[in-house]
């Protein structure tokens, strides 16, 4: 494949992009297809490798997806910075250390079928997309589901279903999921989420207020694991979540 080394318009751009993402995944010509391909490279080094995320797969995707395909226009040079940006109707998209720590603590192998719930700018859906077999992601927000589905159809990715919806029940019918992530805030785990996740699977959730905890939950022997990795500030979970009665359970319980 040739190596395309002439700078694009935005409108290109997602093609130049996955031209990019083939010629690295076929691991030929590592020339600079994609303008932003060193910014990436600088970001996993500096805000993710060196951070301690250590899953080569989760790297290369970081490395990979173009995150700036998913940010408003007027964010663009901001998008590989080492924070969150703005995505509209009040919503952000996850600083890219806390997108790479989530994706590593799902320790997804390729073959999972994932949920989540969350959708927002389509930029996790998209590395989710890139680790595992198939990937379901609900947005509460119509236009940013719209939004997202316009992204990653731009970037060819065709193992994702989208639907605009409020996740708290979940998507029952494509139910279990190997792994679920949750990139908005409940104060309390949705149970129908926790129903959802198959034996051995693993759900990564910031739970919480204004003071949250991202929880790894896991599903075995009958009951769920529940500990707590890291301090972190997500958008609310909307919706049903908001008015949802506490659970007659502890999550932790076995059932
Ligand atoms: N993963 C996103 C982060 C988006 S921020 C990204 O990479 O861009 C979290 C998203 O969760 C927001 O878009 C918000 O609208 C959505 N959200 C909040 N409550 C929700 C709910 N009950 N169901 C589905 N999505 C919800």
């Amino acid at each position: 494949m040739r190596c395309v080394q002439e700078r694009h318009p935005r409108g290109a751009a997602a093609a130049a992009a996955l031209a990019a993402m083939v010629v690295l995944h076929a691991g030929g010509c590592q020339g600079p297809a994609d303008p932003m391909q060193k910014k990436r490279n600088d970001m996993v080094e500096r805000q993710i490798a060196a951070r301690g995320i250590r899953d080569p797969r989760v790297l290369e995707a970081m490395r990979t997806v173009p995150r700036h395909l998913f940010v408003p226009l007027a964010e663009e040079a901001s998008a590989y910075d080492d924070r969150p940006l703005p995505i509209g109707s009040g919503q952000t998209i996850s600083q890219p250390y806390v997108v790479a720590f989530m994706a590593e603590q799902l320790r997804l192998t390729g073959k999972e079928k994932v949920l989540e719930i969350g959708t927002g700018s389509g930029y996790s859906t998209a590395i989710l997309a890139a680790l595992a077999t198939k990937v379901f992601s609900i947005e509460i927000r119509p236009e940013l589901s719209r939004q997202a589905k316009e992204h990653l159809e731009k970037l060819g990715v065709k193992n994702v279903e989208l639907k605009a919806a409020d996740g708290y029940r979940g998507w029952p019918e494509e139910a279990p999921f190997d792994a679920i992530l949750v990139t908005a805030a409940p104060e309390r785990i949705p149970p129908p989420l926790l129903e959802q996740l198959a034996p051995e699977g693993r759900m990564v959730i910031p739970v919480g207020a204004f003071y949250q905890e991202l929880k790894v939950i896991k599903r075995q022997g009958g009951g769920y694991s529940e500990k707590s990795v890291l301090p972190v500030r997500f958008v609310p979970f909307v919706g049903e979540a908001e008015g949802a009665p506490p659970p007659a359970r502890d999550p932790g319980a076995s059932r």
